[in-house]
């Protein structure tokens, strides 16, 4: 059972918080922002507003279903697609009066040092931050959160929160449910402008897998069902089962709204 906080305020030792963002910085911190790609204008990735979107590069998990696994590895500093935090301001800069939002996704955004920079220029130039997290990070999440530096986190739940081994083999890596569990309980805090994702993986996301990863989560915030896209997979085995139907996840999250009929729960397509 998670225990949620209500605010993000006086919860958590910044002393303790700040020490544990230098020692993770030294492990899995990519020192200078990467973005692998950008994306000029969205109408999907920002709920009701037309985004422009960033892709870091770098991820700590190493999901076998992931379809931007291009943007799992380190980055080079060589690499030619790259961008870098200078190339990012003259590009937001350039979208100022064409788009009313940044998405920032990955990859794991919350990786990158100087992400704080490019959200406070983001902001500055009155545009509305969206996050792409997978909530390994809350550290550093709670920071910007406080910070007002982002208006909208998207938190990607993948398996059900109190089982470690599954959640593993959903990440690819072991992967401290402890940590997601406190995301979760942070952005509750932004409610209703935060949203919890889960891709519905084929033979993975049983409906009671998916009753387990619902019910461990408040019903405060709004929960989006995405289909998997095995075409873009990392893995053969991934890439060789079937996608999901338009039909097949509105059927899904039917069942689910009758389970869980106190839950915010949503197809996206
Ligand atoms: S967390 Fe997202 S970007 Fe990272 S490996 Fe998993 S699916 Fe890919």
């Amino acid at each position: 059972m998670l225990t949620f906080i209500p605010r993000v305020d006086n919860q958590v030792d910044e002393n303790i918080q700040r020490q544990a963002a230098q020692k993770s910085s030294t492990r899995k911190n990519v020192r200078h922002l990467r973005i692998a790609e950008i994306q000029k204008s969205s109408l999907t990735d920002y709920p009701r507003k037309i985004a422009c979107v960033l892709f870091t590069q770098r991820c700590n998990l190493n999901c076998p279903s992931c379809c931007k696994s291009q943007l799992i590895p380190i980055p080079t500093t060589d690499a030619a697609e790259n961008y870098d935090i200078k190339d990012c301001f003259k590009f937001i800069d350039s979208r100022i009066g064409l788009v009313e939002s940044a998405v920032i996704t990955g990859g794991e955004p919350l990786l990158h040092h100087d992400l704080p920079a490019l959200l406070a220029h983001i902001k500055k130039r009155g545009l509305s931050v969206k996050l792409d997290t997978n909530g390994t990070l809350p550290h550093r999440l709670h920071c910007l959160i406080e910070e007002g530096l982002v208006d909208y986190v998207s938190l990607e739940i993948k398996a059900p929160l109190f089982d470690k081994a599954l959640y593993t083999k959903a990440a690819g890596v072991p992967v401290s449910t402890d940590k997601i569990i406190e995301s979760a309980a942070l952005v509750t805090a932004l409610s209703p402008k935060c949203e919890y994702k889960t891709i519905i993986l084929p033979g993975f996301h049983t409906l009671e897998r998916l009753g387990s990863l619902i019910r461990g989560l408040p019903n405060t915030v709004p929960h989006y069902f995405q289909a998997y896209a095995p075409n873009r997979a990392r893995t053969e085995y991934w890439q060789n089962l079937p996608p999901t139907t338009p039909d097949k996840l509105n059927n899904t999250v039917r069942l689910l709204q009758k389970s869980f009929p106190s839950h915010p729960l949503f197809a996206r397509h």
